[in-house]
């Protein structure tokens, strides 16, 4: 999709810190970052929602999401993953968050999804 952020950073329009890349899923850091080591994941086909995406991709994506997690190193982590703007979705291309949590006793220390 011309106007998606996202879609931009897969096709190298914007700048971003890729962390990994397969012909379907791209890994690459938060440009506002929770924690450091914030990564999202995303199909690099466009889709808004989770319901959009193929089963492939998909399938690829909890893989790398697990692997980013055990490569932070944090023994905390959210994985988190928004749908619609009430759920606090900003950019609407699927993407799961993995935030590590450097420090357990700081509370989930995130505004949402409670927010
Ligand atoms: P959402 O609230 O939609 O689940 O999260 C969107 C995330 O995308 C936010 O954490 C935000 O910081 C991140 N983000 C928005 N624009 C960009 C960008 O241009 N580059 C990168 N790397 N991250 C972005």
């Amino acid at each position: 999709m011309a106007a998606c952020i996202f879609c931009k950073i897969v096709k190298g329009e914007i700048p971003s810190f890729k962390l990994f890349e397969s012909d379907k899923v791209l890994a690459f850091l938060d440009i506002q970052p929770l924690s450091k080591g914030h990564a999202l994941v995303i199909p690099k086909q466009h889709g808004e929602k989770l319901v959009d995406i193929g089963d492939d991709a998909l399938a690829e994506i909890l893989p790398v999401v697990k692997k980013l997690a055990a490569a932070s190193g944090a023994e905390n982590y959210n994985v988190l993953q928004n749908n619609g703007r009430l759920a606090h979705q900003e950019v609407g291309h699927v993407h799961f968050h993995m935030i590590p949590k450097p420090n357990a006793t700081e509370g989930l220390g995130i505004g949402w999804p409670m927010g």
